[in-house]
């Protein structure tokens, strides 16, 4: 059973000629506990499509459900997700405890016991427990971004949303926190929507890819069967399939 499915999304943005249809009439159901990587050049509504499943943005057309609800009408705080984006958007002047306990106290009934013991079990899984009396700028890109990671998994979310969550960190780093990212995906089980244009990364990353081309769906399938088998011509450009 899916976990998302997203039913004949369009968005539209402004009226009459300067009209632009960021997303196009997509389909698409996810599987529980599924890593799906919606890939695209600049500008293929990539992040607008995350963002209608986020809440953040309301679809012009279409449905959007998760789990049994359909989510159309609810706000992100409503919705059963945790998101991370790329301007990590952490705090400045709390602490990293401050910043992974905030949203657990504004939004759900733990006690401040529980909390602190959540707070503490994901920052040692994170491997950010010696940083949690720090501010932000006091930490390192990298380190900032686990924060961010970690702010998010504290939650204990069904459902991780995540654009572009690596694109202001240097080579090596980007790479090593893919393989951090796929690992606590698979410790987790969480369902996963991850937004990048870069081709590495959805290849490496997804157990499937959704390839958009201004605002269509031009290929969902895993990253062999885009790769070796895609469906058109942008699809083997895009992913410099053999010919
Ligand atoms: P991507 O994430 O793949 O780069 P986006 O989803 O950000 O693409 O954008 C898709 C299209 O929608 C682009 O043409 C972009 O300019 C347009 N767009 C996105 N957000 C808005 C907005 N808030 N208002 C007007 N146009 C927008
Ligand atoms: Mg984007």
């Amino acid at each position: 059973m899916a976990r998302i499915s997203i039913n004949n999304v369009t968005k539209r943005f402004g009226t009459g000629d300067g009209q632009i249809i960021a997303v196009d009439d997509v389909s698409i159901d996810i599987l529980d506990g599924e890593f799906v990587v919606f890939v695209g050049p600049s500008g293929s509504g990539k992040s607008t499509l995350l963002r209608t499943v986020a809440g953040l943005e309301q679809q012009s057309e279409g449905d959007v459900i998760i789990g049994d609800t359909i989510v159309n009408e609810l706000g992100p705080r409503a919705r059963d997700i945790a998101m991370v984006f790329q301007n990590y958007a952490l705090y400045p002047n709390m602490t990293v405890e401050g910043n992974m306990s905030f949203g657990l106290k504004m939004s759900t009934d733990y006690s401040s016991e529980e909390i602190e013991t959540r707070v503490r079990s994901t920052a040692e899984m994170m491997g950010i427990d010696n940083l949690l009396d720090n501010t932000p700028g006091e930490m390192s890109g990298g380190q900032q971004q686990r924060v961010a990671l970690g702010r998010a998994i504290v939650r204990d979310p069904n459902v991780f949303l995540m654009d572009e969550p690596l694109s202001n960190l240097d080579a090596k780093l980007r790479a090593e926190m893919r393989t951090e990212i796929n690992r606590l995906q698979n410790e987790l089980d969480v369902t996963t929507l991850y937004v990048t244009h870069d081709q590495t990364e959805a290849m490496t990353m997804g157990d499937r890819l959704v390839i958009l081309d201004q605002g269509e769906l031009q290929q969902a399938g895993t990253p062999l069967e885009c790769f070796y088998k895609p469906t058109n011509i942008f699809v083997a450009g895009f992913l410099g399939s053999p010919s």
